[in-house]
């Protein structure tokens, strides 16, 4: 028989499914190998070893095995169970959203770890008592960042201006802010200065210091009417947990 070789990683569940009535199949994120799949043999049953740690968001250490076509879980150490996001359903929506989003814009096995730290800080941020919104709007923007689907915030996407205090749009379809005279003749949607001010912001200020920040309602509002489409816009199928989020 061949001998598998174990490995561990630090790991988020960011989706959790039954795979029969014993077994369940987890999504991780994880820190050392990126997105991955693996059985949890034996999860469903009552007083399961692996059912700790392999709930939908836990931070864990993982021991890992390589099957046939999926990884196996075989051991693993729960290091945060989020407890406060589980308990509250307005911030589970939240948390489940970020993880749907982050299973739809990553590929198999392209480790990345400081967007493993981000969404581990925004888990902490939503289980803390951070505001739901202000959290998941610095998400997207971070995540799409460093993805590389922008937005453009700086200049006009269509004449290169610097975007300064003054009028401006923003486009989806061409990704980003437009200076007054072209969001003018393209037609773009208007954008607050207060809004750009705090797309910018929320894409600089480290998600542990968003967890201590509200944006404003009105703020908050226009920056769902944007990147909520804008997200919708870079991704093959609608998220089905955004239709949970309210606000
Ligand atoms: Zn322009």
């Amino acid at each position: 028989m061949r001998r598998v070789r174990a490995y561990r990683v630090s790991s988020l569940v960011i989706r959790h499914r039954n795979l029969s009535e014993a077994d369940g199949i987890v999504t991780l994120y994880t820190r050392e190998r990126g997105k991955l799949s693996a059985v949890a043999k034996g999860v469903r049953r009552a007083r399961s070893k692996l059912a700790g740690g392999t709930q939908l968001f836990c931070h864990a250490q993982m021991q890992l095995a390589a099957g046939r076509s999926l990884e196996i879980v075989t051991q693993v150490q729960p290091l945060e169970v989020f407890y406060h996001l589980r308990e509250d359903m307005r911030r589970y929506a939240h948390a489940s959203y970020v993880a749907e989003l982050l299973d739809s814009l990553v590929h198999d096995e392209s480790p990345d770890p400081p967007l493993f730290d981000l969404m581990l800080a925004t888990l902490r941020g939503l289980d803390n008592g951070g505001d739901p919104p202000t959290l998941v709007r610095g998400f997207e923007l971070k995540v799409l960042a460093r993805l590389g689907y922008g937005p453009e915030m700086t200049h006009c996407v269509i004449c290169s201006a610097a975007i300064g205090a003054g009028k401006a749009g923003f486009s989806i379809a061409q990704g980003g802010t437009m200076c007054g005279r072209c969001a003018n003749a393209h037609g773009a949607a208007p954008l607050a200065p207060a809004a750009l001010r705090a797309m910018r912001e929320m894409v600089e200020l480290p998600p542990e210091e968003l967890a201590k920040r509200r944006i404003a309602k009105a703020v908050g509002e226009e920056l769902e009417r944007i990147l909520r489409p804008f997200v919708d816009y870079h991704l093959a199928r609608p998220l089905r947990s955004a239709e949970f989020l309210g606000s």
